[in-house]
């Protein structure tokens, strides 16, 4: 008989464990486990009936590296190729992007100009900073926070102002607690290898060009999707009907192939029966498996695991998260003072709003029939939800609506009330890899290894947060149990 698979949490990261449980030779028996009352996580789109589409989540997906690739291949696979909205390198959202510093809207620095003369909101120009990098000594530390690391190789301002929006704009979190060594493995590694952090990235992508590095440097599955990203620089895309037009795709992959989707089904405990599987127990049963992968935020599953396991409980639950509170606004007749992706706050101008992100630039096809609408995503809270906002289980929606009204009329001078809003608090929904994370990382390998769990470990908690590193946790979790897929 088959053995079974549980996958456990169907986000993302469970759902793509799934599609790779059920490729290649003699897939195991698969039943997805889901707490909520649908798939997807934090993929979660809502479309109005004009046709107009608000993303809660992940509004955009980067084609680049291996990991993007591999999503385009699974998005070709699952016959969503033609829903895909692409933004090219030469679209407007692609080119420019925004800081907010000292009142005003500043464009991120691009091109020779910017590098040799000072371009506010900075006071040199970032050819110094640029010359820092390719002087000073490599580190020594083994981790640092972003913080200090940019402080180090490129200076104050670049530090306190860009790295600090950058990180409030990907992890809603704080470059003071983050680890270089784990948000941006690239960075560190490049300095590590060259002493400067350009030199390293310069000489790691004509190593990557050139096809050397080996496996650490594969391109991904190619497909149309991906030879079409390369050729048109796509910064990144969306899908016609949001986000969450992915989960529904992978669901209905999956049912074709006979895997079991069960929502409402909380994972309360796990133990080891005597012939060493696992029994699950759910709010109204058990099952048993042979394998259980886990795409649980950590501290979720820390909570499942059974005493014998309490060593690997305590690491997960140091494992933290950030609440953010996510504003969808739209408005009729009324323009942008630019154009671009959007743009970022830095925390010391104002560390609850961490930035508004102009939509309909990107992907006006989410415009629906008011094609002239504008549409905003104001993101709240982050690191610092608890010290605006107060407690993310209890915080009403009102005043949070306010703040992202009082944001737009502020820093984008849109005087005029929405026509529509949405406001959700995703609780706990961004992990943060806090100074120390690869050695929580590896402890908890260590453990499983050393205890033979048949326990995998996939999604945002442990190796990179964006949907494609999600991704590709569970199809390396998947490799790792059932050898390479087609
Ligand atoms: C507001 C926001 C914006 C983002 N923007 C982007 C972006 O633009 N681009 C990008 O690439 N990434 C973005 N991300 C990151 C990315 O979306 C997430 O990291 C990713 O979706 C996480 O997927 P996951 O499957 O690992 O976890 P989750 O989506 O958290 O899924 C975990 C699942 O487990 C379930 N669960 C929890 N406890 C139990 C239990 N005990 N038993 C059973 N099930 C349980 C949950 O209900 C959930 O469905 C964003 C994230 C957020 C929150």
């Amino acid at each position: 008989m088959a053995p079974t698979v549980a996958v456990v949490g169907g986000g993302i990261s469970g759902l793509a464990a799934c599609y790779h449980l059920t490729r290649g030779p003699h897939p195991p028996k698969v039943l997805l486990l889901e707490a909520s009352a649908r798939l997807g996580g934090w993929l979660q789109s809502t479309r109005a009936a004009d046709g107009a589409v608000f993303e809660h989540g992940p509004r955009g997906i980067r084609p680049g590296g291996a990991a993007g690739a591999d999503t385009l291949h699974m998005v070709s696979e699952l016959g969503l190729a033609g829903a895909v909205l692409p933004v090219p390198g030469d679209h407007p959202a692609s080119r420019n992007r925004f800081l907010y510093v000292a009142g005003a809207l500043h464009k991120l620095p691009s091109g020779l100009g910017a590098l040799l003369r000072p371009v506010p909101p900075f006071s040199r120009a970032l050819l110094w900073s640029g010359l820092r990098d390719l002087l000073a000594p490599a580190g020594t530390e083994p981790d640092e926070s972003i913080h200090a690391f940019a402080l180090r190789r490129f200076g104050r301002e670049v530090a306190d102002i860009a790295v600090d929006s950058v990180c409030r704009g990907v992890f809603a979190g704080d470059c003071r607690a983050l680890s270089v060594r784990s948000c941006f493995p690239l960075l560190f590694q490049a300095e590590r290898r060259r002493r400067s952090v350009l030199l390293g990235l310069a000489l790691g992508s004509a190593e990557r060009r050139g096809g050397g590095g080996g496996n650490a440097h594969r391109r991904g599955a190619e497909s149309g999707l991906s030879r079409r990203a390369r050729a048109e620089r796509w910064s990144q895309w969306s899908l016609r009907g949001g986000m969450e037009t992915l989960p529904e795709a992978l669901a209905e992959f999956l049912r074709e192939r006979g895997v079991e989707l069960r929502c409402h089904q909380r994972l309360r405990s796990l133990r080891r029966c005597h012939d060493g599987r696992w029994e699950l127990t759910l709010a109204d049963g058990t099952v048993t498996a042979d394998h259980v992968v886990s795409a649980l935020p950590a501290a979720a599953l820390a909570a499942a695991l059974p005493a014998e396991a309490a060593a690997l409980a305590q690491e997960l639950r140091r494992i933290p998260a950030v609440s953010v509170a996510v504003v969808n606004l739209q408005y009729e007749g009324v323009a942008l003072p630019v154009t671009g992706f959007g743009h970022l706050v830095p925390s010391s101008e104002d560390g609850a709003l961490l930035g508004i992100v102009y939509d309909s630039v990107a992907f006006p096809e989410h415009n629906g029939a008011a094609a002239a609408s504008l549409r905003l995503t104001v993101m709240l809270g982050g690191a610092w939800f608890q010290q605006s906002f107060g407690d993310p289980a209890t915080a009403a929606p009102e005043p949070l609506l306010h703040r992202a009204q009082a944001a737009v009329r502020e820093q984008l001078g849109l005087e005029a009330a929405p026509t529509r809003s949405i406001v959700r608090v995703h609780q706990a929904c961004i992990p943060q890899y806090t100074l120390g994370h690869w050695q929580r990382t590896e402890r908890i390998g260590r453990f499983l290894a050393e205890h033979r769990l048949p326990l995998s470990l996939i999604g945002a908690s442990y190796s990179g947060v964006s949907v494609n590193d999600c991704i590709a946790s569970a199809k390396a979790a998947v490799e790792r149990l059932l050898g390479p897929r087609s």
